[in-house]
């Protein structure tokens, strides 16, 4: 749907359709839910506001005239320093288990919604600013983010949704010159995050922890009449509403996995409702091959290391369900919990599957699937472009598919993957080009290498050059494409690569 919205939206015959700054739809629904929920809050301006970055296709979303971004007024709008027409700017309240433990207050610690836009399909996306400035719920923080982790954000989450990955979305970066303190003196910034929502796991188990169980139906019903209005009036709707956060969060994780997305801080504030991805941090996209891989320098014990996430899903699933258990019988939650490990085990098996090429994978293809990923392993091989090279397989008995044969240490052991490999693919009955073409759009060639995303940090830091975050938000934007002149952004990550640490710090 938001692909076909965006093709609608950038039609050049629809221009009257554009909405200027003062005109945008807004339709403010979390406004008109009663106190408790959020903490009314203007975001705080900056000094002399810049644009960083601009995303046409994400101000189609919410109807905004891409021209409108070269308007002065553009940048005070998106730091906060002026006010849209129709905003009803306010704070989400919500709480969360943190790396296992629960936190009883957390909310928008600087992140500003300044309300939700409906467009001209109907849809309403949140508009919000993180990083816009202190609110009641910014603890021991300063409300501010800086342009490090807003020029990850913003990457990360274009190049989900060109991996058709559910996630928030970004319509710009906005920076100052205004000193934030982290482990070193950084700038901020503001990103402007599109969202269908940002009620996360968390704000139903703030109300569950603080017994205010009629807040819990309240929001409940808050989700279904904007996002499964044909469920409301039914008696059986608070347990559809986890039976599709289950079923979403199971897919997400199989997602995630089968392109090797780790988020870094699963906690359930960062959990969608919708399943969908949702706060980026610490993320990482796998290099080498590696089931421990941990992105996140600020998590040694690997609790969100990346073969934990499935599992972490379903225990934070089961924190929504205790949260929900006021308005749902106990045996009715667990059915549905039940449910969670066969849609991530049969998503994730279709993914794999199509990553090697098989196009209706199954369980007599997991020894298959496994063993290739250990001679990823026992090789320390790249996961994006080991994937992709395996579309070059040659299935012909004698070939010895010497570009991938040449990359193992032990050459034996790839042979005989390889001649099970093409005993499968005889099953599947296709040439090897036309597995070729099916397996490129399973396996990308372009990621969000933390490498690449530092080259346009440092860049922006230093020389305030911001060409080359633009130049990868196009190049995500079609990871499975091949780019002519782009070569250079698929190669593996130089050395010093491996001493870059990413942490919570943002
Ligand atoms: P995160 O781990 O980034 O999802 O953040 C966890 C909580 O800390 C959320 O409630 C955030 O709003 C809050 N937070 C993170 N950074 C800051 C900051 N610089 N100032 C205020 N609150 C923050
Ligand atoms: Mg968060």
């Amino acid at each position: 749907m938001n692909k076909l919205t965006e093709f609608f939206a950038l039609d050049p015959e629809q221009p009257a359709a554009w909405r200027g700054l003062h005109a945008l739809n807004f339709d403010n629904s979390y406004a008109q839910l009663p106190q408790h929920f959020y903490s009314r809050q203007s975001p705080t301006p900056l000094p002399a506001p810049y644009l960083v970055s601009f995303n046409a296709h994400a101000a189609a979303l919410i109807d905004l005239d891409p021209a409108s971004s070269a308007h002065p007024e553009f940048v005070e709008y998106f730091t906060g320093n002026r006010l849209l027409p129709g905003a009803q700017p306010l704070s989400m309240l919500y709480a969360g288990h943190q790396f296992g433990y629960y936190v009883p207050q957390l909310g928008d610690g600087r992140a500003i919604l300044l309300g939700e836009v409906r467009n001209r399909n109907g849809e309403l996306w949140d508009v919000q600013l993180k990083g816009a400035g202190l609110t009641p719920y910014s603890r021991q923080g300063d409300g501010r983010a800086v342009l490090r982790s807003t020029i990850r954000e913003y990457l990360c989450c274009e190049a989900m949704h060109g991996l058709n990955i559910p996630t928030t979305r970004a319509l710009c970066i906005t920076g100052s010159d205004e000193e934030v303190y982290r482990e070193r003196i950084e700038t901020a910034a503001v990103l402007t995050r599109l969202s269908p929502s940002h009620v996360r796991f968390g704000s139903f188990e703030v109300f569950f922890y603080r017994k205010q169980h009629e807040h819990i139906a309240t929001l409940a019903d808050y989700v279904i009449a904007r996002h499964f209005p044909h469920w409301q009036g039914k008696a059986e709707r608070y347990l559809l509403l986890l039976e599709q956060a289950v079923q979403n969060t199971a897919k997400l994780m199989a997602q995630w996995q089968a392109v090797g997305f780790s988020h870094g801080v699963m906690n359930t504030d960062n959990m969608s409702i919708l399943g969908i991805t949702l706060d980026y941090g610490p993320f990482g996209f796998m290099e080498a091959y590696d089931p421990n891989y941990i992105c996140n320098h600020s998590d040694p014990n690997g609790r969100y290391a990346f073969d934990q996430q499935p599992d972490v899903g379903l225990w934070n699933l089961a924190c929504l369900a205790r949260a929900l258990s006021p308005l749902i019988p106990e045996q009715d939650a667990e059915a549905v919990l039940a449910q969670y490990a066969r849609t991530f085990n049969s998503c994730y098996m279709q993914a794999m599957g199509e990553k090697l090429g098989l196009r209706a994978a199954t369980q007599a293809d997991v020894p298959l699937i496994g063993a290739w990923l250990q001679l990823l392993r026992a090789n320390r091989l790249d996961y994006t472009n080991t994937f992709r090279a395996l579309g070059q397989f040659d299935s012909t008995p004698s070939a010895l598919n010497a570009v991938l044969r040449d990359q193992m240490r032990d050459r034996a052991a790839f042979d005989v993957w390889a001649a099970d490999y093409r005993a499968r693919l005889q099953q599947e009955g296709s040439t090897d080009a036309e597995r070729k073409q099916r397996m490129d759009r399973a396996n990308p060639k372009y990621i969000l290498r933390n490498y690449l995303a530092q080259l346009a940090i440092e860049r922006a830091e230093r020389e305030r050059e911001f060409s080359e975050i633009d130049t990868l938000l196009v190049l995500l934007r079609q990871p499975y494409a091949e780019q002519p002149g782009m070569q250079r952004y698929a190669e593996l990550p130089p050395g010093w690569a491996s001493s870059l640490e990413v942490s919570c710090s943002s």
